[in-house]
């Protein structure tokens, strides 16, 4: 089967590699549908610290597809059922995940980082993934891109949850990438009474306006604070979320706010990073700052809730799709700051397992 495979830093190659054998309660998934995160770019330009010097890895962890075999020990699923997989699975018994946040779990396991991930034709899911509900039936309205997509937007849904965003609200979402952007649904969702974006480049502001930005800031040409002030009528933002990797975004990102105002530094910085912060502000405005990452089981579970429903499009943030061959095209189009999310997809009939059934596959 075709796989893009990580190296090392600076190398990821499109190869044929055997389609994985599955134990007793495993499954494996045709995959149907596999999005670019920056954390693949991440990975695939600098490695990762879960993944030491000469190990290979598949990449991608946001992913979804048909399962095509299921192990006879696997419970709860069937071949032709259509999944999604969330990527962080929880070690199971530490205070994190007994209180249902795995993405905290300082023993995490990941698609696409310790487990092989979704940029290949078929993904086995290991038994413990499917114990620990990282595995979700998708409804038939919600598509294989679609379902992808739900990973990144279930860390913005986390993200707004501890903000608890509310009609009262003016919220500043610094960044319109495609995170930048899930945030704008969901603040819009959460009835925020204003929601400002801002960029560096007009291009993606476009798409902010699309996902219901109120007013967007080209910030290589407006002063991003000046128009905060104005739009909140001199009382600054309640809410701010930073969704680009710099210091001198998160600095100000607090001179935003306004008393009482709440922050999530959503995107981390590079290693060594730091921002200055005015902590003299944060106490005589009474600021609450805070950050998260990842998204557990039930963000994802609520996430796919709102998709089923129909009260956000995620597909129509996506820019373009690939072939698993076009990995780096791909690669490219997702950190070039112009598009928005690359969606590699894998065609409908699985190539090379019918070979593996007649010899006698798992599942027969
Ligand atoms: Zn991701
Ligand atoms: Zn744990």
């Amino acid at each position: 089967m075709k796989a893009a495979v990580f190296h090392g830093p600076g190398v990821v190659k499109v190869e044929d590699i055997p389609v994985p054998d599955i134990g007793v309660d495993e499954l494996l998934v045709a995959v149907r549908a596999a999005s670019i995160c920056g954390t693949d770019l991440r990975i695939a330009e600098h490695g990762h610290f879960k993944l030491p010097d000469g190990r290979h890895r598949v990449l991608g962890h946001e992913t979804a597809g048909v399962v095509v075999e299921v192990g006879p020990q696997a419970r709860g699923f069937a071949p032709g059922d259509r999944v999604s997989i969330t990527p962080n699975i929880g070690c199971g018994h530490c205070r994190f995940c007994r209180r249902g946040l795995n993405n905290m779990c300082p023993d995490y396991e990941a698609f696409g980082i310790t487990i092989d991930g979704g940029f290949e034709e078929y993904l086995r899911v290991p038994g413990h993934a499917l114990q620990r509900g990282n595995v979700f039936r998708l409804p038939d309205n919600v598509s294989f891109a679609t379902a992808a997509l739900l990973e990144p937007f279930s860390c913005c849904l986390r993200g707004q949850h501890v903000l608890d965003v509310g009609r009262d609200d003016i919220v500043v979402i610094v960044g319109a990438g495609p995170i930048g952007i899930f945030h704008t649904l969901l603040a819009k969702l959460s009835g925020a009474a204003k929601v400002i974006v801002a960029n560096r480049s007009p291009q993606r502001l476009d798409r902010a306006r699309e996902a219901g930005a109120d007013v967007t800031v080209l910030t290589s040409r407006e002063n991003l604070e000046e128009v905060v002030m104005e739009q909140s009528a001199g009382r600054g933002a309640d809410v701010v979320l930073t969704c680009v990797s710099d210091p001198a975004v998160q600095t100000q990102a607090v001179t935003l706010l306004a008393t009482h105002g709440r922050l999530n530094f959503f995107s981390g910085l590079g290693r060594g990073a730091g921002a200055q912060i005015d902590t003299n502000r944060v106490h005589y405005r009474g600021l609450v700052l805070t950050g998260t990452t990842g998204s557990s089981n039930s963000d994802y579970e609520r996430s796919l809730a709102l998709v089923t429903e129909g009260r956000v499009d995620l597909s129509r943030f996506i820019s373009r799709t690939f072939d698993i061959e076009q990995i780096g095209e791909a690669m490219e189009h997702a950190s070039s700051g112009a598009g928005m999310k690359a969606m590699v997809t894998f065609p409908e009939e699985p190539a090379r397992l019918g070979e593996r059934h007649r010899k006698g596959g798992v599942d027969e």
